[in-house]
């Protein structure tokens, strides 16, 4: 089906349940309020010459207008592009270019972003630009006014275009996938089934909109079983999310490992009534053990499921089920999702290996992407002929058909010979008392080609550990190729917005 089509029956099977909340700008949609809404959004965007197949960007922090753009755009069949909002100009310059933007919504200023003169600072490089409407302006008031014209959205195919998705530039620059109605849709559909969503369900959704995280599992899998969206708050805020939890009684709350982590550290976080949470999604990069325990203990989420993927692959390829216990839920990122095939490989043989040994997981199914925007070459180096994905990360597929993700195979460390997992020697140091966060990466060695680097971000600054205590702490429980040769201490790692470590510039900056 296409996005309009599922949102049509949900507006006809629930019109008078809430679709829609924005906390921050303290309004609400039911489903029929909603469904008007999407469609006079949708009339201003024919009227203001957008047709099917043409470009619109979307560079905002989340707001409802956001969640009105998306369907708005899905209906009259335009490709939206989702840019993400932490980009500064020279970014917002290369996607726009990158995808042909021709009309971009963005929001008008947030925090230190001043995104209307950004624009300003872009817009004469970037000349299919015709049009810039920002939210919470005059701009959006005036759009949303605007008649169709008597235009009516053209016929649309559920394999066409919906979405140009840019990955999150962990390991390198962000890549645009291109996404079909089919691809997300389903995916969409399916990560509510896993987690049981009905229309009593409300979902708290504190992840940006611009990842597929927000706009996917988040808004999409909502709609196609009439559950609620609320918004909390236009950015990350730990106490703003839960408050909004306890204020709209939600019922899942959504987050990457750090979010829960800044959530129950809150100084007031007892304070808060979680009563009405029962499930929830952490996704995005490994969870750890001691997170997940609290999760499920002191946040009332029982049913809380791990979800893995990737941009490419609309995302989800496996999520945990509601019954898993803790073993599952906390040393896997689940089993393949329905109709999604997995399987693990050799990466220089690309032959299958035998079930629990490490190699390249690769996912096939209705998920993955149409492609790389404007490159097949790129595309080509990951989707094979045979419509498989190859993730570049390693995994183990274990007898029970569960998936363990080992790491990336961009992080993996070659010393003298070795392969070593930085995830391994990261969950090992998390249990030294000096050690609140770390990452271990390979930087250039003469010897060994790579020697192994701990980055800690110490307990208490004014008593870091030292290399000789790290190493102490290593020898004898780790094989000796695994002890760090070097250790270096920081306040805090650099992140992507969606919430990840970008080891790639740890391997940078230590490197020489
Ligand atoms: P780029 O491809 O631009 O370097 P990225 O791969 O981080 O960035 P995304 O598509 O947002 O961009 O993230 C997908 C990746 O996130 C996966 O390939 C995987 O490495 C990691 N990931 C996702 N979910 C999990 C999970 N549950 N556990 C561990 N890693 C995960
Ligand atoms: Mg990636």
């Amino acid at each position: 089906d296409t996005i309009g089509g599922n949102l049509d029956r949900a507006v006809a099977a629930w019109p008078d349940r809430e679709a829609l909340v924005d906390v921050a700008a303290g309004r609400r949609w039911t489903y029929a309020e909603f469904g008007a809404d999407v469609d006079r959004i949708a009339g201003a965007l024919l009227g203001s010459g957008v047709r099917k197949g043409d470009r619109v960007g979307i560079w905002a922090v989340n707001r409802a207008e956001w969640v009105l753009v998306q369907y708005a755009t899905a209906r009259v069949g335009a490709v939206m592009v989702t840019i993400n909002p932490a980009y500064r100009a020279h970014e917002l310059g290369f996607v726009l270019r990158q995808s042909g933007i021709s009309m971009l919504f963005a929001s008008l200023a947030h925090k230190t972003s001043d995104y209307r003169s950004m624009v300003d600072e872009v817009r004469d490089a970037c000349p299919e630009l015709r049009e810039t409407v920002y939210f919470g302006d005059a701009s959006w008031e005036e759009f949303a006014a605007r008649p169709s014209g008597g235009l009516v959205p053209e016929p649309l195919a559920a394999d066409e275009p919906v979405n140009i998705q840019y990955t999150s530039g962990t390991t390198g620059f962000p890549k645009g996938a291109t996404l079909s109605h089919h691809n997300i849709l389903n995916n969409g559909y399916f990560v509510g089934e896993m987690i049981a969503y009905t229309e009593r369900d409300r979902i708290c959704v504190p992840v940006p909109f611009y990842h597929c995280f927000g706009m996917v599992m988040g808004n999409l899998a909502a709609t196609s079983h009439g559950a609620c969206i609320v918004i909390p708050a236009p950015s990350f805020d730990p106490a703003a999310t839960l408050r909004a939890v306890q204020e709209e009684r939600c019922t899942s709350l959504y987050g990457v490992p750090t979010m829960f982590i800044a959530e129950l550290n809150l100084p007031d976080f007892a304070a808060y009534d979680l009563s009405s949470l029962r499930t929830g999604i952490m996704a995005g990069s490994p969870c750890p053990v001691e997170v997940m325990k609290r999760v499920v203990a002191e946040m009332n989420m029982a049913e809380v499921s791990i979800c893995y993927g990737m941009t490419e692959t609309s995302p989800v390829s496996t999520q945990t089920r509601r019954d898993d216990d803790l073993e599952r839920r906390t040393g896997t990122v689940g089993r393949a999702l329905p109709h999604i095939e997995v399987k693990v490989v050799d990466p220089a043989t690309g032959l299958t290996v035998p079930r629990g040994t490490a190699g390249e997981l690769c996912t096939r199914g209705y998920s993955v992407m149409l492609g790389y925007w404007d490159e097949p070459a790129k595309t080509a180096e990951v989707v094979d002929a045979g419509r498989w994905m190859h993730t570049g990360d390693l995994a183990v597929l274990r007898e029970d058909g569960y998936v363990e993700i080992v790491g990336r195979i961009k992080d993996m460390i070659i010393r003298g010979g070795e392969n070593v997992y930085p995830r391994e020697i990261e969950e090992f140091l998390y249990g030294h008392p000096k050690i609140a966060d770390v990452q271990v990466v390979g930087v250039p060695d003469e010897r060994y080609g790579e020697e192994i680097l701990a980055c800690v971000v110490p307990r208490d600054p004014a008593d870091p550990p030292t290399l000789e205590e790290v190493a102490a702490f290593c020898r004898d429980r780790l094989a000796h190729y695994k002890v760090p040769r070097r250790v270096e201490i920081l306040t805090e790692f650099p992140m992507t917005v969606s919430g990840k470590v970008r080891k790639v510039e740890l391997r940078e900056r230590y490197g020489s």
